[in-house]
């Protein structure tokens, strides 16, 4: 079995102690992760800090050449990490699995890479020349969620380095194999130092919130989790982009054909069996079409194939782990006590084994119920039927979250005035969940704090200087 190093200036460094990271498919043991300790975690800032520098004065068209090279090497190295991904993830190789999971982190490198951030002039004058620069920030803390441990460490390390940055990832111990061997493998093609890697338990990511040589945390995860870093975040005021939870409405308008939106539907809810930020939490139909778009849905849950990630016929995996696992099950017990009907899935044959758990559908719900409130992040869906379009976006905006929602209607124009009114960040029509690295993402009320992905992400990563002339 395969013991991971820590990556720190570049080097393979052996941790003192290890844990062991977990297949959710069949409970093997993929591999042992170094479990650093707080003189490991100085010792990552210190290689970093001590790289930044260098790397923030670099001529901006080599940094621009580095971060192509660091999605060239995701290319090079792509079945590799989406077997390492499937196996500690769970997810399928096929569908929108790892391979799309790497494509994608490789398709959001480069497309970052080619960002800029020219200076502005505010001001040119009799009365004074007024420039606006961006400027590098220093050491970065990246810590991300088991969901996508490879495109979301990519998400938050390249626009780091484009922008002239260092930086600390701290992958989540569920999934930090992918994380280590990517880090590894982009350390060819970057000076020692600029991208580091240390693994351990919560407290490791605690200690990086509270470091005095980070200073700034990218963070993807809970927004419980985001709350406690913002809060230990303040004695050094670090900056702090938060991409956190979501519980995503999708509003089904009465003249959508089910047929035609299911497939669109499901896959916005189940994407990744359900453990994704932007999936679709909670679908409210119109009562003129929700027994037929419930009956189109679960045509689909039916048709599609759940097995072992490594499984080339397999769409969709297990949970990725025990905890998630028994929430799903005790927020899909409460619906059904609650009234809900299970149209699809619900228990699986053997609870307490294996963390395979069928794509599961619950009608008869309405908000007021922990699987509608709260973010199930698992492959269980709520509908809920309306009459009132007026009542249902109320319902919809009722949460403290507002990471994305959705409208189906083919009518495109009314589908428009209805995302308007959503108070959420991202809104797709007759789509959900489709980010994008030429769209900012930003989570407004309690999914988030800041933006990710474009320019207005990039921006994230610097401070501005003003020089008046
Ligand atoms: P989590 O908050 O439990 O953990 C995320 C990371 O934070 C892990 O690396 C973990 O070790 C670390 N961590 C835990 N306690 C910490 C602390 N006190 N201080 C600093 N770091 C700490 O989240 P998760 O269960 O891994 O991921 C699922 C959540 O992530 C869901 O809520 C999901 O919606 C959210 N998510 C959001 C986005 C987004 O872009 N908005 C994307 C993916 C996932």
């Amino acid at each position: 079995m395969q013991t991971y190093p820590l990556i720190i200036a570049g080097m393979s460094v052996p941790a003192g102690a290890h844990f062991e990271v977990r297949n959710p498919a069949d409970g093997s043991v993929v591999g042992l992760a170094p479990k650093a300790s707080l003189a490991d975690l100085d010792e990552a800032v210190a290689a970093a800090t001590a790289a930044f520098p260098s790397w923030s004065a670099t001529p901006d068209s080599i940094r621009k050449a580095a971060c192509h090279a660091v999605a060239d090497t995701l290319a090079a190295h792509a079945e590799e990490l989406a077997r390492l991904v499937t196996l500690e993830q769970g997810k399928p190789l096929n569908g929108l699995g790892s391979r799309w999971e790497i494509g994608g982190a490789q398709a959001w490198a480069h497309y970052t890479a080619d960002l800029e951030l020219l200076p502005k002039v505010l001001q040119d004058d009799n009365a004074g020349r007024v420039e606006l620069h961006r400027t590098a920030i220093g050491v970065v803390g990246s810590i991300t969620p088991w969901n996508f441990p490879v495109m979301i460490a990519i998400w938050h390390i390249v626009p780091a380095i484009r922008a002239g940055n260092t930086v600390v990832v701290k992958p989540s111990p569920y999934t930090p194999l992918s994380t280590i061997r990517m880090v590894e493998l982009i350390n060819a093609v970057l000076p020692p130092g600029v991208v580091n890697c240390v693994t351990g338990d919560n407290e490791i990511g605690a200690a990086m919130s509270t470091h005095a040589g980070i200073g700034k945390i990218a963070f993807t995860g809970s927004s419980g989790t985001g709350k406690k870093i913002m809060a230990s975040a303040a004695p050094t005021l670090k900056r702090l982009t938060l991409e956190l939870g979501g519980n995503d409405a999708g509003i089904v308008l009465p003249d959508c054909d089910p047929k035609a939106i299911a497939e669109g539907l499901f896959w916005g809810a189940f994407i990744n069996n359900g453990q994704t930020c932007a999936a679709l939490k909670r679908l409210y139909v119109h009562e003129r079409i929700h027994d037929e778009v419930c009956d189109e849905l679960v045509a689909v849950a039916r048709r599609t194939p759940v097995g072992n990630g490594l499984d080339e016929g397999s769409v969709l995996g297990p949970i990725q782990n025990r905890m998630q696992f028994e929430r799903v099950r005790q927020l899909v017990d409460d619906a059904v006590a609650h009234g809900g009907r299970l149209l699809s899935g619900g228990p699986p044959p053997d609870p307490e084994g294996s963390l395979f758990y069928p794509p599961t559908l619950v009608t008869g719900l309405d908000n007021g119920v922990p699987l509608v409130d709260e973010e199930q992040f698992g492959p269980a869906l709520p509908i809920i039927r309306y009459a009132d379009v007026e009542a249902v976006i109320a319902r919809a905006n009722d949460n403290p979250n507002g990471l994305g929602g959705s409208v189906w209607s083919p009518d495109i124009e009314a589908a428009t005035s209805v995302a308007r009114r959503l108070r959420t960040g991202s809104v797709w029509i007759n789509k959900h969940g489709a980010i994008q690295a030429n769209a900012p993402m930003a989570g407004v009320k309690q999914s988030g704090l800041g933006i990710s992905f474009a320019e207005e992400g990039l921006q994230e990563y610097t401070d501005v200087q003003v020089i008046f002339k």
